[in-house]
């Protein structure tokens, strides 16, 4: 339902949970957020973005790369173990997702007899697998992995994955499901609309359908899944912020 993601140079979660609760008017049934932080560290909660707060209390939120999403669920209850962020068998990648992924019950048996277990209902942790299967199948780097997998999936969809081999790197798409890349002095944002963005950066890059992004603190590579380099059009956002 709503996506929020920093890579740059501040702290990553507060700017996350701020975009998260500017995302909350959408409507949503849980939370969760992704951490690039000497490994990956996942929290996630069925509920209120407030209820993740309080499940994160305590715990070390350093980093600055990260990525926040709240859910409305389609394929599988509300619930811990359904909320995003999802991961692959290692929990080395990791996905939250907006949409859903049509072909996932074909894809989800295909991987299942190729021994990939699942700890969640959702269409959403079946693409994770999906890109660490042809990962490992192809011993291609995550890009291409992530480029191969969407050329396979069927449905719509606003991704985006953070790896524990690349913590320097987002890689967000979309597909029939909007996503803004904010663009900062040595950093970015990305999100399902721009709310989230604003109060950093009015210079703003709609991703367009069948895109993904290669997003890095000094670096933006934009390409279509048929794997053309996209030029990027970076416009002015004229958005108010109404608080
Ligand atoms: N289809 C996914 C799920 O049920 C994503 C739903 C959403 O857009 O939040 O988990």
């Amino acid at each position: 339902c709503g996506i929020v993601g920093y890579i740059g140079f501040r702290d990553a979660y507060p700017i996350v949970i701020k975009g998260l609760h500017r995302l909350e008017y959408r409507g949503y049934d849980s939370a969760g957020i992704a951490l690039a932080n000497d490994g990956l560290k996942l929290f996630k909660k069925a509920g209120k973005v407030s209820d993740l707060e309080a499940h994160v209390e305590g715990h070390d939120l350093g980093g600055s790369v990260g990525m926040g999403h709240t859910r409305w669920a389609t394929h599988g209850a509300p619930s811990d173990r359904n909320s995003h962020p999802h991961t692959s068998g290692d929990s080395k990648l990791t996905i939250i997702h907006n949409g859903i992924i049509e072909n996932y019950a074909t894809l989800k048996e295909a991987l299942l007899s190729k021994g990939h277990e699942f700890k969640s209902d959702t269409d959403t942790e079946v693409l994770i697998h999906l890109i660490e299967e042809i990962k490992d199948v192809t011993g291609l780097g995550l890009r291409e992995a992530v480029r191969l997998a969407l050329n396979r999936v069927v449905g719509a969809y606003a991704i985006v994955i953070m790896s524990d081999d690349e913590p320097d790197e987002l890689i967000a798409a979309r597909k029939g499901s909007p996503m803004v890349i904010g663009v900062g002095k040595g950093e970015y944002f990305i999100a399902s609309d721009a709310t989230p963005i604003v109060e950093y950066t009015k210079n703003v890059i709609y991703l367009n359908d069948n895109e993904i992004a290669y997003v890095r603190r000094d670096d933006l590579l934009i390409k279509h899944i048929d794997n053309t380099i996209q030029t990027p059009y970076i416009q002015e956002l004229e958005l108010k912020l109404e608080m």
